[in-house]
């Protein structure tokens, strides 16, 4: 028989109590924040101050994030250093070996404008995001680890905003893009 909640208050006393209401959006992205798995990535000095975000006074694996050895297995990319043009392809190949959904973080003045290679230097990639979409950048020379962890809260917040639908399509225009543009 059908319970009217209106002769039962109790009923709707309990169910207030004990059921949660959400989305697939939210649960997913939950998980997704909750459990960003790094890439060990870097390519100059500052990938030291990533690192040093991970020793005992910053402790970044308290946001759950376990550093990756393999692309494979990882989620997040922090282009910690300059990337220089003969690198360029190997940088966009790792990328690509990623499973989605998947999260960059530019690090650093070089990576993210050439910084001081940008002057006179033919080598240095001006901009990592004319090569891999961008999520998060963290300027300075080098940035803190309080600024990558900084990041990494930005990052969360961004994941916590986002639809499996639009992400989707981000991700396939990316994937057209690096293809056809390389
Ligand atoms: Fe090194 Fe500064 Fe360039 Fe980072 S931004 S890789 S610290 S020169």
């Amino acid at each position: 028989s059908i319970i009217n909640p209106v002769e039962r208050p109790e009923i709707t006393q309990q169910l207030s109590e004990n059921i949660i209401l959400t989305t697939v959006d939210d649960i997913y992205n939950w998980v997704k924040m909750s459990s960003l798995y790094p890439l060990m990535f870097g390519t100059a000095c500052c990938f030291m101050e990533f690192m040093a975000a991970y020793a005992s006074r910053f402790d970044l694996e308290r946001y759950g994030m376990i550093p990756r050895a393999t692309p494979r297995q990882a989620d997040l990319l922090i282009t910690a250093g300059t990337i220089s043009m003969k690198y360029a392809p190997n940088l966009v190949r790792l990328y690509e070996q990623m499973p989605e959904p998947k999260y960059v973080i530019a690090m650093g003045a070089c990576t993210i404008t050439g910084g001081m290679f940008s002057v006179d230097s033919p080598s240095a990639v001006r901009g990592v995001d004319k090569l891999i979409p961008v999520d998060v950048y963290i300027p300075g020379c080098p940035p803190r680890p309080e600024a990558v962890i900084d990041a990494i809260i930005k990052l969360r917040k961004k994941i916590a905003n986002e639809s499996i639908q639009e992400r989707h399509i981000s991700q396939q225009t990316h994937r057209y893009y690096s293809i056809n543009h390389r």
